[in-house]
């Protein structure tokens, strides 16, 4: 006799362990599986990239899932900053800033992802949710509402039911492959990142008065970005103490070639950051790992069926990290797909809902495109990129996140207006 589950999710990265989260605080009785590939505890710092949230997520991991213990253990964020390129970058006090000198009222977190994502499953675990470490999703086969998925637990083999199946797995993207759902983005950008087990401090860059007064609190505790002509750099304050540094460039302007290595980042880095390089240099004893992604960005093809099935996170859609919207993809979609879930659960027909949230999504992907395509060479002109980043800010303020913060994105005759008069 397979074990039988209300929902199983496989991957139980950020996506996966809040999604869960959020279906059992509405409907306790739900019997949920997470498998989960890799060991826990997962290591602190050097465990997965994303570690920037900001307002939309913030307020979905607080408020909806409840998880503001977990969040007093990371770093309070101090939003986004922005210094453009000048002359040779090496005078950070020079260079035009654009960034809050005070915390905003709306907060948002630096997250260690290995910390916070083991807080999660430990969370996971309070709530009654089955969540398994060390279990590898081997095989699928789909039904209707009715699914079978292999799974390789410490090294054992079994075979579970499901009625929900959840592709929370990142990039290894289960259900989109078998599917074959991908779809290509035209966006194609690289990022190389690396962790230092040191508190690269910002705000000890210069001793100019002027510069060191000028914002209320720790610069460091924003993500710091270094712009330049088809790049951008961030820094990002981990709880753990370390330092997230990551370089993303548009390859027509940084072939990949020259960021894909450690030693070829840290080349690059003192031609085009030579003060950031110098500081690290100074850490190098303290480096914790390094990794490389070329062209991140990707589409799906379907990411809800009314037979059961979803996908959220890395496994479905990403654009790119700029303004750190990972995780605000992931509260939209998984807010959708637990409406989705419950819905049906709880015996209403979802076929037009199903088909609804599908387009909406589409459509917000859709909006969130322009945004960052083509838009890597202005990143050096402080004129023309603050504009177009106290721009962006408006939409977002004015569109997806006042949406969110109002609890919109599930009411579709609103939305359907809303869709409507925009068009
Ligand atoms: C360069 C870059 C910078 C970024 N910066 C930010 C940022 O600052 N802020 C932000 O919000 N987002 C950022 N993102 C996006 C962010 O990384 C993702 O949105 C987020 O990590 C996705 O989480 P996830 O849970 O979907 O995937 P993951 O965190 O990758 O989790 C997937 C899980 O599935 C498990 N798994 C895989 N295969 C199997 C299997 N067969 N069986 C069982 N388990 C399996 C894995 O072990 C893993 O734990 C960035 C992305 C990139 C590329």
């Amino acid at each position: 006799m397979h074990q039988q589950y209300d929902v199983l999710i496989m991957g139980g990265g950020l996506s996966g362990l809040t999604l869960a989260i959020q279906l059992k605080r509405k409907v306790t009785r739900l019997r949920i599986l997470i498998a989960e590939k890799a060991v826990h505890p997962a290591p602190e710092a050097a465990h997965k990239v994303g570690e920037s949230s900001v307002e939309i997520a913030s307020h979905y991991f607080e408020n909806i899932l409840g998880l503001k213990p977990q969040l007093d253990n990371e770093l309070p964020k101090l939003g986004l900053r922005f210094f453009y390129t000048l002359g040779d970058n090496l005078d950070i006090s020079k260079r035009i800033e654009l960034g809050p000198n005070d915390f905003p009222t709306a907060k948002s977190y630096q997250l260690d992802r290995g910390r916070f994502e083991n807080a999660l499953a430990e969370q996971c675990l309070q709530l009654g949710i089955d969540f398994q470490d060390n279990c590898k999703v081997k095989d699928i086969t789909l039904g209707k509402n009715k699914h079978q998925v292999t799974l390789v637990h410490n090294d054992q083999e079994r075979s579970v039911q499901t009625n929900w199946l959840v592709d929370a797995t990142g990039r290894m993207s289960l259900l989109k492959r078998k599917l074959k759902l991908a779809k290509p983005a035209y966006h194609d950008i690289n990022a190389s990142w690396f962790r230092i087990n040191h508190d690269i401090n910002i705000d000890n860059w210069s001793e100019t008065p002027d510069w060191q007064g000028r914002v209320k609190a720790p610069r460091r505790l924003s993500t710091n970005h270094l712009l330049g002509k088809g790049y951008w750099v961030w820094l990002i304050p981990l709880s753990s103490g370390a330092t997230s540094i990551g370089i993303v460039a548009d390859a027509k302007i940084h072939p990949y070639a020259e960021i894909n290595t450690f030693e070829r980042a840290k080349v690059w880095l003192k031609k085009y950051e030579p003060q950031c390089a110098q500081i690290i240099d100074q850490h190098l004893d303290k480096f914790q790992d390094f990794l490389t992604l070329k062209h991140y960005s990707h589409n799906c093809k379907k990411m809800y069926s009314a037979d059961g099935w979803a996908i959220t996170g890395d496994a479905g859609v990403f654009l790119d990290p700029f303004y750190s919207p990972g995780s605000d993809f992931i509260a939209l979609n998984n807010g959708f797909i637990s409406d989705l879930i419950i819905k049906q659960y709880r015996g209403e027909d979802i076929d037009a809902r199903t088909e609804q949230y599908e387009k909406l999504f589409r459509t917000l992907f859709l909006a969130f495109c322009p945004v960052y395509e083509d838009q890597y060479p202005i990143m050096a002109n402080a004129k023309v990129m603050s504009i177009k980043i106290i721009w962006d800010y408006t939409l977002y303020w004015s569109g997806a996140a006042l949406l969110f913060f109002r609890d919109k994105f599930c009411d579709l005759a609103f939305m359907d207006i809303a869709v409507t008069s925009l068009q």
